[in-house]
């Protein structure tokens, strides 16, 4: 978030609250809000998505009591929205060449780069830059990483400080053109025949000097900031991997793209399926006499209806089933495959009529002849 937003966007008409409104009054427009405009319940829908980001960027800043105040001044300040192209005395410029785009600008060279750099004695000082790289880490359930969700991720960066919109001076005062090398930036010097040039000593380079610099900042006009952005992770993400999106990192510097969000997804395990690349797996219990006679038994499927599994006579413990496409989604809108691997289950409880099956079932078989292979082998 950046000063340019902060004098552009209105968050009290966002969340529909008075400028007095109390924290509770803001919290419950926002609640109420997020439920109807969440992207989970408007899938597809991309006005609802941008009124969510709205909100959430709304709440943002006004349940932060400090950045509720800095916002607040901001606007009384530079009037909401007001500096705009010709309206602000007669400047020439509008809030992207005011301010820039990001952390870290040359904020004086932005501030008056409109002025000066139009007449060529400040060429280069405003060269586009692209916005950092920033690496989160989120944590997932098993269904979000399949299913794909959208969560809120809190980043911290570097941004324009919100008490002196990143000039530097103190809220009120503002920086003046630097008299030693009258707003360039540089100095020339003459060595003989040949001229040099370097950054200016008085403003080091800025071509703008600060009287009153600005506590928060101490004149740099920098500042670290915390946002909050609403990330669409998709379908299919797995443990440990590192998803990119783009344009969502740092601001970029003097109209520059924006940098990207790389985030490192960890995914907690789920009480029944397991997770190899592509495929779902699942352990299913069987009993002895399934296995040995063969069965059709129900194999649960990731948040769908079981699907039936025959089995064949005599599946030993172990044994490995695939149910095609009942695994994870992949990108190209496919899925991957469930593994069932079956259990043989030994019971731990026998009652008469099992004992009684069983019973005649141990005379049915021979174990003796089962081991007599065994047995011998060993001898040799
Ligand atoms: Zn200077
Ligand atoms: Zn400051």
């Amino acid at each position: 978030m950046s000063t340019k937003d902060f004098l552009e966007k209105d968050y009290y008409k966002a969340l529909g609250v008075s400028k007095t409104a109390t924290q509770d009054e803001i919290k419950k427009a926002y609640r109420k809000l997020a439920r109807k405009y969440h992207p989970d319940a408007n899938r597809g829908d991309a006005e609802a998505e941008e009124r969510f980001k709205e909100i959430s960027e709304a709440y943002d800043v006004l349940s932060d009591e400090k950045r509720r105040r800095e916002y607040d001044e901001a606007r009384r300040l530079f009037g909401a929205g007001g500096f705009r192209r010709g309206q602000g005395g007669g400047f020439g410029f509008d809030l992207g060449d005011l301010f820039g785009q990001g952390p870290g600008a040359d904020r004086f060279g932005d501030l008056f780069g409109g002025l000066f750099g139009r007449t060529g004695t400040r060429a280069g000082a405003r060269r586009a830059r692209r916005g950092a790289d920033v690496e989160t880490e989120v944590t997932l359930t098993f269904s979000e990483a399949l299913e794909g969700v959208t969560v809120p991720l809190r980043l911290t960066s570097e941004a324009a400080c919100a008490s002196c919109q990143g000039t530097g001076a103190r809220a009120g005062t503002m920086p003046r053109v630097c008299p030693s090398c009258e707003g360039t930036g540089q100095e020339t010097r003459n060595l003989g025949s040949f001229g040099f040039s370097e950054p200016c000593r008085v403003c080091r380079g800025r071509g703008m000097v600060v009287d009153d610099p600005c506590p928060t900042c101490h004149g740099s006009g920098r500042a670290t900031g915390t946002r909050t952005i609403q990330a669409r992770i998709p379908a299919g993400v797995a443990d440990g991997q590192k998803i990119r999106l783009k344009g969502k990192g740092a601001p970029g510097e003097h109209g520059g793209p924006a940098g990207d969000l790389y985030v490192t997804i960890k995914v907690t395990p789920h009480k029944v399926f397991g997770r190899s690349g592509d495929n779902l797996t699942v352990t299913v219990p069987v009993t002895f006499a399934e296995a040995a006679l063969g069965a059709q038994i129900k194999v649960p499927t990731h948040r769908g209806m079981p699907v039936t599994l025959k089995i064949p006579p005599g599946t030993r413990n172990g044994r490995k089933f695939r149910v095609r496409g009942r695994g994870a989604p992949r990108r190209d809108g496919t899925k991957g495959d469930l593994l069932v691997t079956i259990e043989v289950q030994v019971p731990q409880k026998i009652d008469d009529t099992m004992r009684e099956a069983l019973e005649k079932l141990r005379a049915a078989e021979d174990g003796d002849a089962l081991r007599s292979g065994l047995l011998l082998q060993a001898r040799e």
